[in-house]
């Protein structure tokens, strides 16, 4: 199969990492979260991670500079197909990553939208739980309130950044700052909508529909 080089985009909660997972599964492609790469960065206490971690509880976004020079490196290990997940987020990093992958020889087959309504996305978001220790993401309507991880036993829990308020900024920054970029893919023609009201695979469907246009 052709290696795949895809860019995610979708309002918080409308569903990335998901579908993120089952695309790389599928496609055999490398998943690139920024947002994973700063927690990880925040668990291990780096600096990159303590100078995330304020603009993240926030809800605001981490500075392009920061933020380009990490997906540069990243994208230096990886010699087949890549999924950005939640990169780019503004104009400035959507042209930064074009020049980096002009020069690498790796333009993008395609960009993806999640497409979803806002309310839907702070229902989703605050009932939304973490595992401390695999990290994988859980409903409240798939376990109970109080209930550890159904797969490995860890603590879950609400993300700071999934606080009610700290969401309603999260979704202003992203209407603002990333909701831009469809109309600039749009116009390079790569972008593609996918909506993203449904269960998992029922949306999982139509990612696989939509990349095979
Ligand atoms: P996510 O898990 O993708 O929702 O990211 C969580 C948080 O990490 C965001 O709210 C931002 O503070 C930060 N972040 C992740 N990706 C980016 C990006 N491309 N640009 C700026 N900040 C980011």
């Amino acid at each position: 199969m052709k290696d795949i080089r895809i860019v995610l985009l979708g309002a918080p909660g409308a569903g990335k990492g998901t579908q993120a997972d089952f695309i790389a599964t599928e496609y055999g492609c490398e998943h690139i979260s920024t947002g994973d790469i700063f927690r990880s960065n925040l668990r291990d206490k780096t600096e990159l991670g303590l100078l995330a971690e304020s603009y993240m509880n926030k809800g605001a976004l981490v500075p392009d500079g920061v933020v380009v020079d990490m997906v540069r490196d990243r994208l230096r290990d990886i010699a087949g197909g890549f999924l950005m997940d939640g990169f780019p987020r503004t104009l400035p990093q959507a042209s930064a990553l074009e020049d980096i992958l002009r020069v690498m020889e790796k333009p993008l087959d395609a960009v993806l939208l999640l497409d979803i309504d806002e309310e839907v996305l702070v229902k989703r978001l605050t009932s939304r739980r973490t595992c401390r220790k695999c990290g994988k993401i859980w409903n409240l309507a798939a376990v109970e309130s109080d209930a550890d991880c159904p797969e490995c036993g860890g603590a879950l829990y609400l993300r700071d950044d999934d606080a009610e308020e700290v969401i309603r900024n999260r979704l202003d920054v992203y209407c603002e700052q990333t909701l831009p970029l469809a109309d600039w893919y749009e116009k390079k023609g790569l972008l593609r909508r996918v909506d993203a009201v449904g269960s998992p695979a029922e949306v999982f469907g139509r990612v696989r529909m939509a990349l095979s246009r």
